[in-house]
């Protein structure tokens, strides 16, 4: 599991986390979700070892992570507006996490292959980047996070930036993807319907608080709060 405990983060005089707590379970696909400006970023970053927190401790499956540099804690990510290498093939692109943690070449062909596979790009192996879609960009990107084989996942509004079609097609292969790896898996999103349709747990941000935490069913039938209750509210 993701150990989150009394962390706190400010910038400047803004309090951007309030002590938050949260256990992330391991092997589910958890969302992290609400409003604009929450803190659902921030705390992703934290969890990555890309920003430091001021107060509190994070564990990635019971290792402590707080001091740890994002290199050091098996962790893949993803964000939204994700920057390939422009000028190598897709390709090239997934087997440069393993280039510099050199591992053997015939191991790095083998994986890249599973990986090409796994996200449906084999037939764009040989293409740049610039030369796929925004979706297959994006399944380039997750194909890039898990060839170290992470313990974690973790995915900040990877397809916010696409169609509303693209989206839903990335969604529900992300969870099929998501039940054949079985990777801890973060997911940022501040679409409720996003949300409760694809995660297994829902974390509710907003505010730099933790307003609840529950399965969809739970969220949808029993919310904690009246912030809740609207913000998940008639979804569209
Ligand atoms: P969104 O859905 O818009 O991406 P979010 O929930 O991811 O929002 P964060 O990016 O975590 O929100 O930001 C939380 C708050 O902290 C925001 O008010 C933001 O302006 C502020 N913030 C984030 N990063 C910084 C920074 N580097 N310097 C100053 N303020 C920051
Ligand atoms: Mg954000």
């Amino acid at each position: 599991s993701i150990e989150i405990a009394g962390v706190g983060k400010r910038f400047g005089d803004f309090v951007a986390l309030d002590n938050v707590s949260v256990s992330i379970p391991s092997g589910r696909l958890t969302a992290l979700l609400g409003p604009s400006g929450g803190g659902k970023s921030t705390l992703l970053r934290i969890i990555a070892g890309l920003e430091r927190a001021d107060t509190g401790r994070v564990e990635i499956e019971g290792v402590d992570a707080t001091d740890l540099p994002p290199q050091k804690r098996n962790v893949g990510f993803v964000f939204q507006h994700y920057a390939a290498f422009k000028h190598m093939s897709v390709r090239r692109n997934v087997a440069f996490g393993l280039q510099i943690r050199k591992r053997p070449k015939a191991e790095i062909a083998a994986r890249v292959d599973e990986l090409l596979h796994l996200v449906h790009l084999e037939q764009f192996a040989d293409r740049l980047p610039a030369q796929l879609s925004g979706g297959q960009r994006q399944r380039m990107a997750l194909a890039r996070a898990l060839a170290v084989k992470p313990t974690v996942l973790l995915l900040d509004e990877p397809f916010g930036a696409l169609d509303a079609k693209v989206r839903k097609e990335l969604r529900d292969w992300l969870r099929r993807l998501h039940d054949e790896v079985e990777v801890t898996t973060v997911f940022v999103t501040h679409d409720q319907e996003e949300a409760l349709e694809v995660a297994d747990e829902i974390v509710v941000i907003n505010d730099g608080r933790i307003e609840q935490i529950g399965s969809p069913d739970d969220l949808y039938d029993r919310p904690a709060n009246d912030f809740v209750m609207r913000f998940l509210g008639p979804v569209t």
